[in-house]
């Protein structure tokens, strides 16, 4: 570090040497200029030179410290280049006596500070009367050598202490500028070293803000923007590869069912085993949910069916250890580079076409994109139109369906069917057209429109049947709707309807929006009055965990389950079904039985109420009622 003392003490010395010779050559120049030249002709010259220095003086006393440094420098230079040519032009070599008194000044009151350079200021103008003295009294002694040689030895004497002053304060100022030079390093040293740490967090943080941005969190595997990015530049690069999309198949379900921490599990373990797995994959991102991406660089399909294959069943091993559950299964699509298209957005967006498709069929398969498959989408969007426009018109129907008990042989309920006669279609089953109006949100105002029908049809259904209840499907997504409950309540007031005769049938998927909050609503339901039926029981997970904790009225089995019930393991589960019904007061009652044997083995195991085309057939009300 800078030391100010040893500086000091330094330039002290050098001064000090510069002094002791100014004082030498001054006072040996003055003896001889004095010894040789004893007579000093006044000059007007002389009192314009006193005007400029007192001009400059009074410009630099007032103006002096907030000079540049660059300026100063020059400006001393050249006065000090002027003061000394005129001093010696005018005056000769004695002038040189003025001309120290001057620079003095001058370099004071560009360097020195205020209370310096007054001093010296002062010192000059008691110099300057000193000088004028000398003049007078020269003009009164007239030619007095002594006289002459004494004046000049004092004039000398007084512009060395002034110099000496001058180049003290020049000194204080240089040291104080380098005392704060080496204050301004030391600060900016420890700015860097801030600059540098700071530096560092940076990019500690743009590595973080890197993986956040990139990488997904739960899985570990690059998200769907870096894939694109890597997918793009592998394009220019490569011959031809494969795009695959991957979904696991009813995940929501399966989140619900058990629980969004298995559900995180089942993707942890997809992204380990895609990490992990030793392959000819050469990218793989979780896109969103529960799909992924992958990208590899090869047409060859066997192959890459091959080591999917070996993913999944990798997946469902590990799977096993966490939940119990038989299988997880998988949509799959594929398109192909450049065949099936040439940019990353066409090859993703004809994937995600497939993928649709693929669970629209709900196939658990690869599925390669075909264009069939997007004119399918365009057929899609046709149909949906379609269906608004019926909406509009109110040009869908309903038939019902009669619910027997077949010991007493008696209707004890109807079910209320959608029927859709198209003039463009013709007739479209409602397995075709309801998924439509789930999938582009037209399903309140769908559901609306049936449930207006059947509640003025009901008058019609009691006349015929007496007090029978009335079953109505509702979809999963239209019962969370804010408006339903209200909704339903309006309806019944509107219509005078006994709310106890009305059966909403609902099916296990309902549960993907949340047990809590499925429940809240069924309990508002069931508070008016309503009875809640579990439609299509067998079909999906049938885990019985949620029959104790939804309070349902009624578990409809479904047809698939009834066109296996020769089976003897179907058998058992239907038993235990049963006995639910017995502990939990539950009415239970089998769909699409069509068969005698069928009704037989229902009856024998305790389930004499059906529904099916063995007794009927859906029916517009106009053929019920004949
Ligand atoms: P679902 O609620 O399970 O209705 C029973 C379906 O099985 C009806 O088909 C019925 O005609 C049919 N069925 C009844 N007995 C038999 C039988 O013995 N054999 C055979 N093969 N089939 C039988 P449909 O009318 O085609 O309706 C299909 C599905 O469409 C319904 O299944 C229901 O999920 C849905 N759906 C119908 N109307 C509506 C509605 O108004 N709203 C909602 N959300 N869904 C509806
Ligand atoms: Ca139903
Ligand atoms: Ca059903």
């Amino acid at each position: 570090m800078f030391d100010k003392d040893e500086y000091f003490d330094e330039m002290i010395l050098k001064l000090e040497d510069t002094f002791s010779l100014l004082y030498k050559v001054g006072i040996l120049s003055v003896f001889l200029i004095g010894m040789m030249k004893f007579v000093l002709s006044p000059n007007d010259l002389f009192v314009l030179y006193d005007v400029i220095l007192l001009l400059v003086l009074i410009v630099i006393l007032i103006k002096g410290p907030s000079i540049s440094m660059k300026r100063k420098v020059i400006y001393t230079c050249s006065i000090l280049a002027f003061s000394g040519l005129f001093s010696y032009l005018v005056y000769g070599i004695e002038g040189t006596g003025f001309g120290v008194l001057f620079i003095a000044n001058i370099t004071a009151g560009i360097f020195a500070s205020r209370k310096y350079f007054n001093w010296i200021f002062l010192t000059s103008i008691l110099g300057l009367s000193v000088i004028m003295a000398y003049r007078e009294l020269h003009i009164v002694i007239h030619h007095s050598p002594l006289s002459i040689y004494f004046f000049q030895m004092v004039m000398l004497i007084i512009c060395i202490q002034v110099l000496r002053i001058a180049v003290y304060a020049l000194r204080n100022s240089l040291v104080e500028n380098i005392v704060e030079l080496d204050n301004k390093l030391e600060e900016n040293k420890f700015i860097l070293h801030e600059l540098k740490q700071q530096n560092l967090e940076i990019k500690v943080n743009e590595e973080e803000i890197y993986q956040l941005a990139y990488y997904d969190q739960l899985t570990g595997l690059p998200m769907k923007n870096l894939f694109k990015r890597n997918v793009e530049e592998r394009l220019s690069i490569v011959e031809n590869a494969t795009m695959l999309l991957v979904d696991i198949k009813d995940f929501k379900l399966l989140n619900s069912v058990y629980g969004s921490q298995i559900g995180d599990e089942l993707l942890k373990i997809a992204g380990d085993v895609i990490n992990t797995i030793d392959s000819p994959l050469l990218y793989a991102c979780r896109i969103s949910g529960n799909d992924f991406g992958f990208w590899y660089e090869s047409n060859d399909i066997a192959l890459i069916e091959k080591h999917l294959n070996q993913l999944l069943l990798e997946f469902n091993v590990r799977a096993r250890k966490i939940f119990m559950y038989n299988k997880v299964q998988f949509y799959m699509s594929y398109v192909q580079y450049p065949c099936d298209g040439e940019s990353y957005i066409d090859l993703y967006n004809k994937a995600v076409i497939a993928l649709n498709y693929s669970k629209a069929s709900k196939k658990a398969e690869l599925l390669q994109f075909t264009h069939e498959m997007e004119s399918a989408l365009h057929e899609e969007n046709h149909l949906k139109d379609l269906i608004e426009d019926a909406i509009q018109r109110r040009a869908f129907d309903v038939s019902y369906q009669e619910q027997y008990d077949s010991i007493n042989n008696r209707v004890i309920g109807i079910e209320a069917l959608a029927r859709w006669h198209s003039e463009e279609l013709g007739h479209v089953s409602p397995v075709e057209f309801i998924p439509i109006i789930t999938k582009y949100q037209l399903i309140g105002s769908f559901e609306r429109l049936i449930i207006g029908k059947v509640f003025s049809d009901y008058p019609r259904i009691i006349e015929k049947y007496g007090e029978v209840s009335i079953g109505i499907n509702i979809s999963p997504e239209h019962i969370i709707l804010p408006q339903f409950v209200k909704y339903f309540e309006d309806a019944i007031l509107l219509y005078r309807i006994n709310p106890s005769l009305i059966t909403l049938e609902i099916t296990e998927e309902v549960i993907i929006n949340g047990m809590d909050k499925v429940r809240s609503i069924l309990d508002r339901l069931k508070n008016i009055g309503l009875k809640i039926s579990l439609d299509d029981f067998g079909t999906g997970y049938s885990s019985l965990n949620y029959l104790s904790k939804i309070p349902f009225d009624e578990i409809k089995i479904d047809k698939t389950f009834i066109d296996e019930i020769e089976d003897k393991r179907v058998q058992t589960i239907l038993k235990a079904v049963i006995e639910i019904k017995k502990s939990y007061n539950i009415q239970v009652i089998a769909e699409g039985v069509e068969t005698t044997s069928q009704l037989k083995i229902l009856q024998e195991l305790g389930c004499p109420l059906i529904q099916g085309y063995l007794f009927s057939k859906p029916k517009p009300l106009k053929e019920l009622e004949l």
